[in-house]
């Protein structure tokens, strides 16, 4: 049973229906002026940038560049920014609480010379706005705060985090991989100058993302990674992804027709999930802030119990564990030591992630299973 949505989700139905078309019947190239299998292909790309754009808050829709994930997108964001706005010694700001994919390009931008601030999180996840404007005294070209934390789910106050970039002059780039169709986004007019969105968090496909980059006031002209055809007005050359984008589009509208009763529904569930969790085992201590929070996500501990031994006795609920192990590493996730959090306290910590396709029945399932689970872990002491 599936509860790990923060990893990735299922591809709706109506997304992959949306898709096939493009495999089988419409296979043409985006770039391709000649015929009509390249105008249907391009148009249909157009559809899809619409609602990407129309999801977000984007004025308008060639603010959206198409790319193979947030992992490109956040990579594009903060090594085209930096190398084309600024220069070796300006500052560049993270969370400490970011995806890899962000701490990693700005550690490779600290070894081209440019000073890195990493900013402390409190222990609900949440980034120190005092910190950020502290920091932002010394000559600063970009500031990346991510909207949702991907662990924890803590919401983080980023539109106030671009205020006050866009006050010292300033770019400001959200991760927003796991907030799109989650939460509501409103990137302009004064959001974000970039946001990196992920399809397959969202119900769309695998391999598929943008970044949003503001085209106004100001207008951003990006380095681009990498160097080719001229597609993305040459911020991302390579073949367009067709099928993938028109489901990313279509995952796009989908979730924000339902944004709103579906965070409702999926609150209770995760409610629901913690109270049985509670009732069985005693009080398990909330990674996250309790309130400002993705609805589908809950990171608990589970004090008393062995964390190398917790995920394995939990099978037959498909979860993820407070350790880096994404990472290969066995220690516990940067995102918990950020806030925090004990480090054996951090291993025994599961992070449930609720989605679309998930049932009253199922979320009392994995209730009972990681209840047994835990009972069985404390009796051997
Ligand atoms: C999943 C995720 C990414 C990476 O996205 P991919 O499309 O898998 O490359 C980046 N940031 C956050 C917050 C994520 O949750």
């Amino acid at each position: 049973m599936y509860l790990d949505n923060l990893a990735t989700t299922r591809v709706d139905p109506a997304v992959v229906a949306a898709m096939v078309p493009w495999f089988t019947e419409d296979y043409g190239n985006a770039a391709s002026r000649t015929h009509a299998f390249g105008w249907r292909a391009a148009e249909a790309v157009e559809v899809a940038r619409a609602q990407v754009a129309a999801l977000i808050g984007a004025e308008r829709a060639r603010e959206i560049i198409f790319t193979s994930g947030a992992t490109e997108s956040n990579n594009l964001a903060l090594i085209g920014a930096a190398t084309a706005l600024g220069q070796p010694g300006d500052q560049v700001v993270v969370s400490a609480v970011e995806h890899r994919s962000v701490l990693d390009p700005a550690a490779a931008l600290g070894r081209l010379g440019f000073a890195v601030t990493v900013l402390p999180v409190d222990r609900g996840g949440s980034v120190d706005l005092d910190s950020l404007r502290r920091a932002l005294t010394r000559p600063t070209v970009l500031v990346s705060v991510m909207a949702a934390n991907n662990e924890v789910g803590t919401l983080q106050p980023w539109a106030e985090a671009a205020e006050l970039a866009r006050t010292a002059g300033a770019l400001f780039h959200t991760d927003a991989a796991q907030a799109a169709g989650k939460v509501p986004l409103r990137v302009a007019p004064t959001g974000a100058d970039m946001v990196s969105l992920s399809a397959h968090k969202l119900y769309g496909p695998k391999g598929v993302g943008a970044l949003y980059v503001r085209t106004r006031r100001p207008r951003l002209r990006l380095q681009p990674l990498l160097h080719g055809g001229g597609q993305e007005r040459g911020t991302r050359p390579g073949t367009l992804n067709v099928p993938g984008i028109v489901g990313f589009g279509r995952a796009c509208a989908l979730a924000g027709d339902n944004l709103d009763s579906e965070a409702v529904r999926l609150q209770g569930l995760r409610d629901r999930l913690h109270q049985a969790l509670e009732r069985d085992l005693g009080p398990l201590p909330l990674n996250g802030h309790p309130r400002q929070r993705l609805p589908g996500c809950l990171n608990l501990c589970f004090p008393g119990v062995d964390g190398a031994r917790l995920l394995p006795a939990c099978r037959g609920v498909a979860l993820s564990a407070g350790s880096a192990c994404a990472s290969g590493d066995s220690g516990p996730s940067h995102v918990l030591a950020a806030m925090g959090v004990d480090a054996a306290l951090a291993l025994a910590s599961l992070r449930f992630g609720l989605g679309r396709f998930t049932t009253d029945d199922e979320v009392d399932y994995a209730a009972g299973r990681v209840a047994e689970a835990v009972r069985w872990l404390r009796g051997l002491g």
